[in-house]
């Protein structure tokens, strides 16, 4: 067996299969976006970890400390925000090139993490510290809580559940290849700012799930296609999804057409958009809408989940229904 072959999720299959969980204070061990651990009668512990490495998560050139003390963070937020759960506390292990990252990037990355850390009320606990060599690697892990009741899993969804988005899609990767062609970031800011300091949906996932709301959960960190497709593996079930619902910005609508993306593919398979994808029962869909209203923050349907057939399906704008492979960010495979 090699890497390339088994791919980033074949290779965390084998991990799963290999070493299953036998603690039955476990409720979660591998394959969702936190694990969840029995704490007491009604609430689970979440665990989860992110690693962001230069050269392959950021480059030095195109970011500064102190959005990538809030990347780091954000996207251990937004795996907690997956499941509905609360932040409470992270740690952070740096392996530091010492002699080529100046102290301030260090000052200025610590600045970045904390005031994010404030705004959303989680405490910088602990980590580790090592030289490193040549490249930055950071990796942060971060706690939280949920009541028992309350986690939504990326198991759980069911046939005929309409499928959800929130915020936009499509801009981190626009964002990633803006910068890698040395674009100008005059006047699209927020789509390089969605690349390079994303915003977790930590409050939104939080109200999805005291409501009820999500039967199933995951946030977009690999692309749309590539989540969905983990979320669909874990509730056994395959899905539709109509391509002219899909939420585009006009600014991303805009750039993509200025600089010759296809924006399509951008919002199918770019990652790190970090924003939520959730199934919900369809009566539930005006409860849903109205939380939309609620946090100023859309939730779009794009589809259902459908029985009978696996995999993604993709409706055009024709009406022509054909399947597709879930591509997104698979570390070992080339795309
Ligand atoms: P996410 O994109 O939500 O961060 P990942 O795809 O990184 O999720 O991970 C999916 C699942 O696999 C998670 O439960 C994670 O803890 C687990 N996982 C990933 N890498 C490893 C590893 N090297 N060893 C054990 N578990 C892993
Ligand atoms: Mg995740």
């Amino acid at each position: 067996m090699d890497f390339s072959e088994l791919g980033e999720f074949g290779f965390i299959d084998w991990i799963r299969c290999s070493y299953p969980s036998s603690s039955p204070s476990v409720i979660k061990g591998i394959g969702d976006d936190a694990a969840v651990l029995s704490f007491s009668n009604d609430l689970v512990l979440l665990i989860t970890t992110d690693q962001l490495i230069e050269g392959f998560h950021f480059r030095l050139g195109e970011t500064d400390g102190e959005k990538l003390g809030r990347k780091a963070l954000a996207v251990n937020l937004s795996d907690i925000a997956a499941m509905g759960g609360y932040p409470i506390g992270y740690t952070v292990s740096l392996g530091i090139p010492s002699k080529r990252i100046p102290f301030d990037f260090v000052d200025s990355f610590y600045r970045g993490l904390t005031a994010l850390g404030e705004m959303i009320g989680v405490e910088l606990l602990g980590g580790d510290t090592s030289e490193s060599g040549d490249r930055l690697f950071i990796s942060i892990t971060l706690l939280g809580k949920a009541l028992k009741n309350k986690v939504v899993y990326r198991a759980g969804g069911q046939e005929g559940d309409l499928i959800y988005v929130s915020g936009w899609l499509g801009e981190a990767a626009l964002g990633f290849h803006l910068l890698e062609k040395g674009i100008s970031k005059k006047g699209k800011e927020n789509i390089f700012f969605r690349y390079l300091c994303p915003i977790p949906r930590v409050k939104e996932g939080q109200l999805l799930a005291e409501k009820n709301l999500p039967r199933a959960m995951i946030d977009i960190s690999d692309g749309l296609l590539a989540d969905l497709n983990h979320l669909l593996e874990q509730s056994g079930l395959g899905a539709e999804i109509e391509l002219s619902r899909l939420p585009l910005s006009p600014d991303f609508q805009l750039w993509t057409k200025e600089y010759g993306f296809d924006p399509l593919s951008l919002a199918l398979e770019g990652g790190e958009d970090y924003e939520l994808l959730f199934c919900v029962a369809p009566e539930k869909s005006k409860e849903v809408e109205k939380l939309s209203q609620e946090v100023s923050l859309p939730f779009t349907c794009i589809g259902k989940l459908i029985r009978g057939t696996k995999g993604i399906w993709i409706k055009d704008a024709k009406g022509v229904i054909a399947p597709v492979l879930p591509k997104g960010y698979n570390h070992f495979k080339s795309r």
